[in-house]
């Protein structure tokens, strides 16, 4: 994970595989090419998992709604994926139960309960966690608030939640570890031809502020939603393919919701279903589905999804009575769909997909965070066919003992979140100081986050290495300026470019 040095090796010696873009997909690709033993480089135009990948509704899941759009094959497919990840990394892939409490007519009730039991069947019928069926006053003593009038009842099943950061940094890390160059920072801006092939890119270094090149054999665009600009920067006419949907969260105090598990609810008025998904002692609410026609570098929350999704919540939870004051920060991603010609994005396919230009680079889109091994496997499989075994057998960390000597909630976060190196992270900084009073994130994780994680600004601590930006934006300002001394120290940041980094987080929160 050392940057510059990476980005000189890449620069050196031509690689196998050159992946463009850090999110989910393009690390998953790099770990699965690392683990085939290829020569392969990442690199990322801003943070790892800056992208859709930090926007998610951070779910490992099947996808239950899929069912209702016969999208069968994504939800056997993910059905599938989440319980490998389960068993890979079951200290950042937890199991958790859902309440889907029912309201519809028997006909709309009849059609869930075969969803569920396609769900367990695609899942394998995992023990202990087949779904179950709960009486309307067994539904309300699950969640109290509930709305009472033509409760049914409710159904109780099984899904798994992850932080998506961690999860991209995860496997970001054991590529590396795996012979994986990786770098953020890093934006291509070009492709470089050899007799009508692509063999390699220019791309710019944003720290050290040069222009480099690096060869490749083969070049995968996995830029998501920003595909098509990539693919425009080819010297043949494109045509669009990705149609960006925007998908907006809120976060809120899990006390005025009352939730204990994630619950599913359906809109009576449109038919999406949104999640309520707890984490620690906040709710995260999420998603709208909509076209998005602004600048994809900078999708937000607008008044109209806040309130959408408050009076969706308050249908159903009539005595939470929420407002846009409960709010403690909102987040917005752009799921990359493919143009496919469906009427409104939430029909459209979630499946991913693969394309080769004429002079050889591979795009892919869509997908899910869920199933990225599968993407990165398909894709790994088509640049390099004999390159031997696929991902299948390569795991993430291991948790490990809780480190002696930190307070219950942060013990358990590190031990969540880094697996394995939780006792390391601690140990290596000799601190457990609380990073922000009321979260588990602890000041030891800042060296971490430079020294392993390859973290360059205050907003990558404090919003992907750790999540202070998602569940305490504001707090999270009077802390950036003790987080960026820490942090000019080991950089060597002037004054001035400390205050700099200092009012980019504060921006980046003040828009959240
Ligand atoms: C609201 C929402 C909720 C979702 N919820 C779930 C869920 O619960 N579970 C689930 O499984 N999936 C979920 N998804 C889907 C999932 O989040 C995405 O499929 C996935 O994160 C896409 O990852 P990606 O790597 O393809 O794209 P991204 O994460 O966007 O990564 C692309 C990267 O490319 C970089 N890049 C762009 N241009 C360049 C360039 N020129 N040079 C270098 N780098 C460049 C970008 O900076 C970016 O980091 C959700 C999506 C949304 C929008």
């Amino acid at each position: 994970m050392n940057r510059s040095k990476n980005l000189e090796a890449m620069v050196e010696k031509p690689l196998d595989l050159l992946v463009i873009g850090g999110g989910i997909t393009g690390a998953g690709i790099a770990l699965d090419a690392a683990a085939r033993g290829l020569r392969v480089g990442l690199v990322e135009r801003w943070d790892f998992a800056s992208g859709t990948s930090s926007k998610s509704s951070k779910l490992i899941h099947g996808g239950l709604r899929y069912l209702k759009q016969l999208q069968f094959k994504v939800t056997l497919e993910a059905s599938r994926e989440k319980a490998l990840l389960q068993k890979l990394a079951p200290h950042l892939v937890r199991d958790t139960e859902f309440l889907f409490p029912l309201y519809g007519p028997l006909p709309v009730r009849a059609v869930v309960s075969a969803g569920l039991w396609i769900y367990d069947l695609a899942a394998g019928f995992p023990k202990g966690q087949i779904h179950k069926k709960l009486t309307p006053k067994d539904a309300l003593a699950h969640l109290p608030g509930l709305a009472e009038e033509r409760l049914r009842g409710a159904y109780v099943y099984h899904d798994a939640r992850a932080d998506d950061c961690r999860l991209v940094m995860h496997v970001v890390k054991k590529a590396a570890d795996l012979g994986a160059l990786v770098a953020n920072r890093c934006a291509v801006r070009g492709f470089v031809y050899d007799a009508k092939r692509i063999a390699g890119i220019n791309a710019f270094d944003e720290l050290d502020e040069r222009a480099l090149t690096i060869a490749a054999k083969r070049v995968v665009n996995a830029t998501g939603v920003w595909c098509d600009m990539v693919r425009a920067m080819e010297d043949e006419p494109v045509e669009r393919v990705v149609r960006p949907s925007k998908g907006v969260h809120l976060v809120v105090p899990r006390r005025r919701v009352g939730n204990r598990e994630a619950v599913i609810l359906q809109s009576p008025r449109d038919g999406r279903v949104v999640f309520l998904i707890p984490w620690g002692d906040r709710t995260i609410i999420g998603t709208t589905d909509s076209d998005y026609a602004g600048d994809i570098d900078r999708p937000r929350a607008e008044r109209e999804d806040v309130r959408y999704l408050l009076e969706l919540v308050n249908e159903h939870l009539p005595k939470a009575r929420l407002a846009s004051r409960d709010v403690i920060s909102t987040y917005a991603g752009l799921r990359p769909l493919l143009v496919d010609g469906s009427q409104v994005p939430s029909k459209a396919s979630r499946e991913h997909h693969i394309f080769e230009s004429r002079s050889g680079l591979i795009t892919i889109t869509g997908g899910k965070l869920t199933t990225y091994r599968r993407m990165a496997r398909e894709v790994v499989d088509r640049v390099a066919p004999h390159a031997g075994s696929s991902t299948h057998r390569i795991g993430l960390f291991a948790a490990s003992e809780p480190p002696p000597g930190v307070p219950a909630d942060m013990a358990e976060h590190l031990l969540r979140a880094y697996g394995s190196e939780a006792g390391d992270v601690v140990r290596r900084a000799g601190a457990s100081r609380r990073l922000v009073e009321g979260l588990p994130y602890s000041e030891a994780e800042i060296e971490h986050a430079v020294e392993r994680e390859m973290a360059t600004t205050i907003t990558d601590v404090l919003a992907r290495r750790t999540r202070v930006l998602l569940f305490d934006s504001q707090r999270g300002c009077a802390v950036a300026e003790r987080v960026g001394q820490r942090m000019a120290r080991m950089l060597g940041w002037s004054g001035h470019e400390t205050r700099l980094q200092v009012e980019a987080y504060e921006a980046e929160a003040d828009g959240s």
